[in-house]
């Protein structure tokens, strides 16, 4: 019985016959429950790309008679999650009706507008620019993907043969036309042309199939698509190597990321020229394939096929004319060397957007590169946050699998220059771009705090992270560190943090941490070092290893921290922001202290010798000094709390109340009221502040800075 799923070697056959017989009757239901199975294999289509429907006869609310409807997907989101919110139901007849009023080619985005005229259920999502091609097919379940194996075939020169030699004429053929009204009038007509036939071809672009029933809608797509990519394996090194061949080897695993890592700060400085960007780095296997090969310096140029690729990873990326093996430590020098490439790819962007351009086409945008490849090491994407700089590096992925393809089976071509930019520049595109929400005042930054699996600098994280920050998790408990990631990635998602496990004395480790950072989001420009102990003894009782390890923590792991930070910073040369937490110690004197109060003491004076001295690089330092926060702090868990409690003659659980008293604001410090303050250190507001100190205690008047 499950023979069926035995015959499929290139996608996945998905299918519960149970759970889908549970759904029986609910045309939508199986509809979503197809179109999850789909959107789970990314061989059948990109995130996000693609769409699926059904028509089914609803009773209409006006009329109370039953009517046809069409479920569509919505206007953006991806199939693979996608739910009944996500959908657009539409009255069949009166989206064919529009056709009465349709004035041509020239007018069809006013179509668009028009959609909203033919909703059915007013919860819809706003309808997208692919409703006309599901809506003019006659067919009751229709798959519209961008599988690589089939776009392969779609962007070969003579595409439109080999699909003819393939499917013997069964699969039909529409040539490139940008989505919208008339393509969906194209679709129609080649299906009157060729009745009978089990799916459509759109040239560069994609494919489309259907079914009578959700199944054997399901069922057509994954024969079809296997059969390309039956075709494709076929043929791989048959006429020629794959990409002509590798012209370079990439280095050991462990280099690649040591050289990414020295890079991607540079890169991400020279990305930044407009609007300040988040790296992505992958040294996949397809994609060192492709940039090691002979082929690169012709394919990479000619840039991507499939709109959806495109629109995510620019016209085309720039490639490095460094080795793999390089020497990248003399920063000046690698950025001089950089420059005129960065410089040539800005005016390539220029001239592309002058020659393209129509007189009411949106104003230029960022002209910096989206991918660049790095022979021999990997690639990077960069992009306004994580999220959309690795998608971006995933369509990348897609784009190489179709000129991989598209080499092997005949030649790759890709997108007319004029029409990459009228899908890019589209006023209809522009328009979804005005719609996204402000980006959030840390978006874009990337913020490393130390000692942040808990209290003070887990309240920190959470509060960057709030405000759009990416972050680095860091700190030298291994368990804790790993509850943290556990919280963080059900609370903001794998794109929002890395983690490192660093203690501040090791240099070693703290430069393992900046190259996390680097190989995570391209680099850092926030640092908050947070990381501490106290120890509270008498003179007599103070041993040199208290000492020593006060001093070792607090003051020279706040400096190896900024050291090793600074050198990434300048890197960018975006400026950045260093903020110290360290205490109303510093200022105040104290019995039984000497070791942590002149440590903190040292934390302080050494935050403004740094704020001298990095104010020329655009790098703040300030320090933000807090007074008894005791909640989820583990400097508080143990004995240095019962020794508090003991100093001043109250229980341990009464020490919070105890401390607010001795404030002018009789209030309890909490974690979130630190963070708070180094969130108005970095939000903006406090740009033009270096070499300050920030109270956050309630009020102590022994602590006011003088
Ligand atoms: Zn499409």
């Amino acid at each position: 019985m499950k023979t069926i799923e035995k015959q499929f070697k290139n996608v996945s056959y998905l299918w519960d016959e149970q759970k889908a017989a549970a759904l029986a009757g609910d045309e939508v239901a199986l509809l979503i429950y197809r179109s999850n199975l789909l959107g789970a294999d990314l061989r059948l289509t990109n995130y996000g790309g693609g769409n699926t429907s059904c028509k089914a006869l609803a009773k209409d609310p006006l009329t109370g008679k039953e009517t046809e409807i069409m479920w569509v997907k919505g206007s953006g989101g991806d199939i693979g999650t996608l739910k009944r919110s996500g959908l657009a139901a539409l009255y069949v007849d009166r989206l064919r009706s529009l056709t009465n009023v349709y004035r041509g080619i020239d007018a069809e985005d006013a179509m668009v507008e028009l959609f909203n005229h033919c909703i059915y259920d007013l919860a819809s999502k706003a309808p997208s620019i692919d409703t006309p091609l599901h809506g003019f097919l006659p067919f009751k379940h229709i798959d519209h993907l961008h599988p690589d194996a089939a776009i392969a075939i779609a962007a070969a020169k003579d595409g439109k043969k080999i699909t003819q030699e393939i499917f013997h004429g069964t699969i039909g053929w529409v040539e490139w036309q940008r989505p919208g009204f008339d393509l969906g009038l194209k679709l129609k007509q080649c299906l009157d042309d060729n009745p009978g036939i089990r799916g459509i071809m759109l040239g560069s672009h994609g494919l489309f199939t259907w079914g009578d029933t959700a199944y054997e809608s399901y069922i057509n797509t994954l024969e079809v698509i296997e059969r390309c990519a039956d075709y494709l394996n076929d043929n791989y090194g048959k006429k020629k190597p794959v990409f002509g061949g590798n012209k370079i080897t990439s280095l050991d695993k462990a280099k690649r990321l040591e050289q990414a890592a020295s890079l991607a700060p540079v890169l991400r400085g020279f990305c930044s020229s407009h609007t300040r960007m988040v790296g992505h780095f992958t040294d996949d296997d397809r994609v060192l394939e492709f940039i090691n090969s002979n082929d690169l310096t012709k394919l990479a140029p000619m840039g991507t096929s499939c709109p959806d690729h495109f629109l995510r990873t620019k016209i085309s990326p720039l490639v490095l004319d460094i080795k793999p093996h390089e020497d990248l430590s003399e920063t000046k020098e690698l950025k001089e060397r950089l420059a005129p490439a960065f410089e040539d790819y800005r005016n390539m962007y220029q001239e592309y957007y002058n020659t393209c351009k129509h007189v009411n086409s949106p104003a230029i945008r960022d002209a910096n590169p989206v991918v660049i490849l790095y022979p021999g090491v990997g690639m990077f994407t960069f992009a306004k946050d994580k999220q959309t700089a690795r998608v971006a590096a995933e369509f990348y992925i897609n784009a190489i699998n179709v000129m991989k393809g598209a080499e092997a089976i005949s030649e790759y071509t890709s997108l007319p220059r004029q029409e990459a930019f009228n899908i890019e520049y589209w006023l209809l595109e522009e328009a979804k771009l005005q719609r996204m929400p402000k980006p959030k005042a840390l978006s874009g930054k990337i913020a490393l705090i130390t000692g942040s699996a808990g209290g003070i600098g887990k309240a920190i994280a959470k509060k960057f992270a709030d405000e759009g920050a990416c972050i680095i998790l860091s700190d030298n408990d291994s368990n804790r560190l790993k509850e943290a990631e556990e919280e963080f990635k059900k609370q903001y998602g794998k794109d929002a943090f890395a983690s490192s496990l660093m203690d501040v004395t090791s240099s070693s480790q703290i430069e393992g941490s900046m190259k996390v950072a680097a190989l995570a989001f391209g680099g850092v420009d926030i640092v908050v070092n947070n990381a501490g102990l106290s120890i509270s003894k008498s003179i007599e009782d103070h041993t040199e290893k208290d000492w020593d390890i006060l001093y070792d923590v607090l003051v020279k792991g706040q400096f190896l921290v900024t050291q090793s930070s600074i050198s990434i910073m300048r890197k960018q040369a975006l400026g950045g922001d260093v903020i110290n937490i360290v205490s109303k110690n510093a200022l105040v004197s104290g019995p039984n202290n000497a070791g942590y109060g002149s440590a903190k003491a040292a934390q302080l004076h050494l935050s403004r010798l740094n704020a001298a001295e990095l104010g020329s690089d655009k790098i703040r330092v300030n320090v933000v000094n807090p007074d008894a926060v005791i909640a989820d702090s583990k400097i508080w868990a143990g004995a240095w709390a019962e020794g508090r409690a003991k100093a001043y003659n109250v229980k341990v659980e009464d020490l919070p109340a105890f401390y607010a008293k001795r404030t002018l604001l009789n209030e309890i410090i909490l974690p979130e009221d630190i963070a708070n303050a180094c969130f108005a250190f970095t939000g903006g507001l406090l740009n033009k502040s270096t070499g300050n100190v920030l109270n956050v205690d309630g009020g102590v008047a022994m602590g006011f800075v003088r």
